[in-house]
């Protein structure tokens, strides 16, 4: 999986783009990181009234609300992947 392309502003809708694509949020502490699927992430924030597919990709970071599974740190961030 590699980022893609997109400026930082970009929404999680431009995932509808590139097939197979995964939103990646990753440790900025460690090498710690977990992909998700990016209509899921859409249908949470959409339950949560926190968000929809407008949402920026990068704003999703600042929504985790646990500690880095490896380094107990709270650095995320994320971003759009693809194979
Ligand atoms: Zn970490």
């Amino acid at each position: 999986m590699r980022p893609l392309p997109l400026d930082q502003g970009a929404p999680l809708a431009a995932h509808e783009r590139y097939p197979g694509s995964r939103l990646e949020l990753v440790c900025g502490s460690c090498t710690w990181s977990r992909t998700y699927r990016p209509a899921r992430i859409v249908e949470r924030l959409q339950a949560r009234r926190l968000g929809d597919r407008q949402t920026a990709i990068a704003a999703i970071a600042h929504l985790v609300q646990w500690p880095c599974p490896g380094c107990r740190r709270m650095r995320w961030g994320s971003r759009l992947v693809a194979p």
